[in-house]
């Protein structure tokens, strides 16, 4: 694997909140990062049909753009009883023409179960995959994932998108039920983010 030696990663995002994770991890080893934002990049259109491509979408056109290495991500929820959707769609499940409604695409999932017959558990992952890539094309991409299972009705007033029907392996409670530093602990997101740690210096 190759590790990352430069002095400035481009974190591939207009999220505030993703830019200042990867700060902090990257704060004690003297790395500095900016976000897309700052660098006056648009968003590229996501035309994979996977997390990976997705994501190296994402940071290969912000590499190319700005000549720095750079990171993206792409995260979503694969239902098993409907053959791993939303997946990537996992987002425009929520789309309305007046923003992101969860509490619909909730719904769609559980009717869709629902409408299949899907036998229960009705089994499902939340999925996240980062790339970092460089300007001479390399990537490396970093996957992370946590199991679980879908209930209904939703539950839960913490998290975001479609925390309240998740609830992880081995818990009784939805991400929605649980405070944020207890999901931040075994999420898709950190089980990424413990992979990706091991390219940068220690
Ligand atoms: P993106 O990777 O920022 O494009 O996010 C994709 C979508 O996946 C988000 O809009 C959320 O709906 C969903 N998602 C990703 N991670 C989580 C999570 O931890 N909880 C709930 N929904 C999530």
């Amino acid at each position: 694997m190759r590790q990352f030696s430069d002095k400035t990663l481009l974190v591939a995002t207009h999220n505030a909140g993703k830019l200042e994770e990867v700060a902090d991890l990257l704060s004690d080893i003297g790395v500095s990062v900016v976000g897309a934002a700052d660098k006056g990049l648009p968003e590229p259109e996501e035309t994979g049909t996977t997390f990976i491509e997705n994501a190296r979408i994402k940071a290969h056109a912000a590499c190319q753009a700005t000549g720095l290495p750079a990171l993206a991500d792409d995260s979503g929820i694969e239902i098993d009883g409907l053959g791993g959707a939303p997946g990537v769609y996992t987002a425009d499940w929520a789309e309305t023409p007046n923003g992101r409604d969860f509490v619909m695409a909730m719904t769609r999932s559980h009717d869709e179960l629902v409408a299949k017959g899907a036998p229960k558990p009705w089994t499902a992952r939340f999925c996240c995959t980062f790339v970092l890539a460089w300007p001479d094309q390399h990537d490396e991409v970093f996957e992370g994932k946590v199991d679980g299972t879908l209930t209904w009705p939703m539950r839960g007033e913490f998290g975001h998108g479609y925390d309240p029907i998740f609830v992880p392996k081995g818990y009784d409670t939805t991400f929605g039920e649980m405070d944020r530093w207890d999901k931040n602990r075994i999420s898709h997101r950190a089980d990424a983010f413990a992979k990706l740690s091991a390219i940068f210096p220690k």
